[in-house]
């Protein structure tokens, strides 16, 4: 049962119920934007270089 559940691969705490289209990771939906589909972390580099 255990390895059903993926969590999130940021605070590997929570439920992994998105995966980030950029970098493929599993997060929880903390640390997903559903707006950009992005977890936090590619979220915070997208911040950084304007595209
Ligand atoms: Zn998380
Ligand atoms: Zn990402």
């Amino acid at each position: 049962m255990v390895d059903y559940i993926v969590k999130c691969q940021i605070c590997n705490k929570k439920i992994a119920n998105n995966k980030c289209k950029k970098c493929g990771r599993n997060v929880c939906e903390d640390h997903y934007d559903p707006s950009t589909g992005v977890c936090s972390v590619c979220k915070q580099g997208q911040f950084y270089k304007k595209e």
